[in-house]
């Protein structure tokens, strides 16, 4: 018997003989009158998508908020990065992150830094007679692409998003006015085809019914009213692969198999992996399975059913994790709650992607589900000028009649003498 296998019967024995480590107390100074637990949260198969079915929790939501169906545990156990830091570290190397940042882009036709340039499919949901003005228009859909491309411009991401030629379609249809009507059509959903074709991020735009990422036809729904602001940010986020930065915090009061998963407050916190055999921050592998995203109580501002103690956009209730930690003062080194996250529920305070954050999103494209589409989405043909947005038809901007236009013009200067031209 060598060394390292006398090191590991030791490992077991020990962990066979002592009695885990659990969270020992569940805190119950405070309790959340929006909790509810739904214990099944597996995936439910298409054909079993109702009002009902779509979230497990959709009864005390409003439309404000994200019903992004959850993965469930065996789902989120089989991420490359849990309980594996490297994972995201690594990945993030390998792309030459962080990328050069030319923002603001002062002096560059062209932005630096962006790797990956992901193609949108707007659907938007109008009356049969097409009549109905409330809808979103191309500009109005065009100006929430830009929101999404400013907050990824900020964080550095490398990503930008375009709607795609022709990627605003309008569906008139009195049977499809709201999300609802939708999920009752049947055949329901045909995952690969048309209104769900694989390659652009698809979008669907109703009248209500809140906003979601659906994964299993991989697509965004949202609500024309409240979802064209940061909540698109947050929706792509879904579809690039994000959970909320509260994930799992709604087990904190339940048995132990599923508190298990819920996220210290204390980034320091570590257990020891037979697994990896060696110690692993408990954040990797609990929460939203990232450890610079702080553990999240389910903030939601400006919602009392969560919780909604707020300064402006500082969060400051007076819940304790299952360790008895406070989330408004928590231990040194770790971080308080980030409304500010764009996957936490922070609303109106949203504009922030973490590191690791990015490397999820960078890692849908590159090696998850989006990598078939990767060549396409780093293809040089859809690389912007900056400067003049009507050279091409996925950046220009209908113009509204008497609005005077701006246009910056390049000047060169021809040797051959025929003077300056304008591009
Ligand atoms: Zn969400």
């Amino acid at each position: 018997m060598n060394f390292s296998m006398q090191l590991k019967l030791l490992a077991l024995a020990i962990v066979l003989c002592c009695p885990l480590v659990l969270p020992g107390q569940i805190n119950s100074q405070k309790t959340n009158q929006g909790f509810i637990f739904l214990p099944n949260t597996t995936l439910l198969p298409t054909t079993q998508i109702t009002p009902s079915g779509i979230t497990t929790d959709q009864p005390l939501v409003t439309s404000d908020f994200c019903t992004t169906l959850e993965m469930d545990t065996a789902e989120f156990k089989q991420l490359p990065w849990y309980g594996d830091e490297q994972y995201l570290d690594n990945l993030l190397d390998s792309v030459g992150y962080p990328f050069p940042n030319g923002n603001p882009c002062t002096n560059c036709r062209i932005e630096d830094g962006v790797r990956f340039r992901i193609p949108l499919q707007f659907w938007v949901y109008n009356n049969n007679a097409g009549n109905d003005l409330q809808v979103p228009d191309e500009l109005a859909l065009k100006e929430a692409v830009d929101r999404v491309n400013r907050d990824h411009r900020n964080n550095n991401t490398g990503i930008r998003f375009y709607i795609r030629c022709g990627g605003i379609s309008q569906v008139n249809n009195d049977g499809l006015q709201d999300i609802w009507d939708f999920e009752s059509l049947n055949p329901p959903f045909n995952r690969n085809t048309g209104r769900f074709a694989k390659g652009p991020i698809n979008i669907h735009i109703f009248r209500e019914g809140g906003n979601f990422y659906n994964p299993l036809v991989d697509a965004i729904f949202i609500d024309r009213d409240n979802g064209l602001d940061n909540t698109l940010s947050h929706e792509i986020g879904h579809a690039l692969g994000l959970m909320h930065t509260h994930f799992h915090f709604r087990w904190r009061n339940i048995p132990l198999a599923r508190r298990r998963f819920v996220e210290p407050i204390d980034r320091s916190r570590n257990r020891f992996s037979l697994v990896r055999f060696r110690n692993i921050r408990i954040c990797s592998e609990t929460g939203d399975g990232l450890c610079d995203t702080p553990a999240d109580p389910r903030l939601a501002r400006g919602h009392n059913r969560f919780d909604d103690n707020f300064t402006g956009c500082n969060y400051n209730g007076d819940q304790t994790d299952p360790w008895g930690d406070e989330y408004d003062n928590p231990p040194a080194g770790s971080d308080e709650p980030d409304p500010e996250n764009l996957m936490s529920y922070g609303q109106g305070c949203r504009d922030i992607f973490t590191r690791e954050q990015i490397g999820v999103m960078i890692h849908r494209i590159e090696r998850g589900r989006y990598r078939h589409f990767k060549n396409g989405y780093k293809s040089q043909d859809v690389v912007f000028d900056t400067f003049e947005l009507n050279d091409n038809a996925e950046q220009a901007r209908l113009l509204p009649l008497n609005n005077p236009e701006e246009l910056t013009f390049h000047k060169s200067y021809s040797r051959s003498g025929s003077g300056v031209r304008y591009g």
